[in-house]
């Protein structure tokens, strides 16, 4: 099973909810930071890195001049204005390459041979019996889903070949990177705060991921700190709400010491632990076991 924490915005707590998750999984686990562009689950996690470091590459086109006639079809595809012809100059632009090979599969000149753009880099690494996964975006590199997609495909490895569940913090936000982290996953877990922001941006989360129908619940996170509007929402939209973490001192003193916050009293290891079974059970269909607004 995959199950991908994310949320509408950033600074919910949803990296905080995915290192607790993983702290309380009671079957063998894999915990994946898909947050390419700004990786720290491993911050709350502590795992031990491998010092193999695998690079993730794109494939993007090389001009051959020689070959090339100067016709225009390649620049004529190209959706991303990755190429461009003036006068006699054909341009490649690779930074600006979105990797469909459309360019290199039209031209018949063979003037368009194969190239490579890094991507970032792959790290994997164990705390205790959990499998550690993350991928880290190269300094300059515009597009995360490519490399997102390559630690997916290292992750999807790891899953059929070990069994493993997997709990995935995904990148904030509903843009391409978070919807690109949340489309394969089992079940989504949207992290939501009861601040008016949090519930505009919870509202965004909501619109954009139901719509791939997935079993979807919430964890409100500081609950009893804002307003009831989320609850409301919650109720008339029928989502189940999985766990609230409470609005504590401890809590936030925790996070700014990088601790696992299930790990902070017994009442919060409950938390997640019944966070745990309440996955399970909407996993499942079960929702009659998960509670509600
Ligand atoms: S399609 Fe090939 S031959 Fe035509 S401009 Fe592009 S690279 Fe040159
Ligand atoms: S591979 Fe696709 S995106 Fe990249 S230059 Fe060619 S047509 Fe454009």
């Amino acid at each position: 099973m995959k199950i991908t924490v994310a949320s509408g915005k950033g600074g919910t707590g949803k990296t905080t909810v995915t290192a607790s998750l993983a702290a309380v999984w009671d079957r063998p686990l894999l915990a994946v930071d898909l947050d390419v562009e700004e990786p720290n689950l491993h911050l709350f996690l502590q795992p031990e890195i491998s010092t193999d470091v695998e690079k993730a590459w794109m494939e993007i086109p090389v001009l051959d001049a020689e070959k090339c006639t100067l016709c225009g079809d390649c620049v004529n595809l190209c959706q991303f204005k990755a190429i461009s012809l003036m006068i006699s100059t054909l341009t490649l632009y690779p930074d600006m390459c979105h990797g469909c090979g459309g360019c290199m599969a039209i031209c018949s000149k063979g003037a368009l041979g194969k190239g490579q753009r890094e991507l970032g880099t792959i790290h994997q690494g164990r705390v205790g019996e959990t499998r550690f996964l993350s991928g880290t975006l190269r300094i300059g590199e515009a597009m995360s889903p490519p490399l997102m997609e390559a630690v997916k495909k290292k992750m999807d490895d790891i899953l059929e070949l070990e069994g493993r569940d997997a709990v995935i913090d995904a990148p904030p936000g509903v843009s391409c990177p978070a919807l690109c982290a949340v489309m394969d996953s089992d079940v989504i877990v949207l992290v939501a705060d009861a601040t008016p922001f949090g519930l505009h941006d919870f509202k965004l989360a909501w619109e954009s991921f139901s719509s791939l129908a997935k079993p979807t619940g919430v964890v409100i996170n500081r609950a009893g700190m804002g307003t009831r509007e989320i609850y409301t929402f919650c109720g008339e939209n029928a989502i189940p709400i999985l766990a609230e973490i409470p609005f504590d001192r401890k809590i936030a003193e925790a996070y700014s010491q990088g601790r696992i916050i299930a790990e902070v009293s017994a009442e919060l290891g409950t938390v997640f632990s019944s966070l745990q079974k309440n996955i399970r059970a909407l996993a499942a269909g079960d929702t009659g076991e998960v509670g509600d607004a």
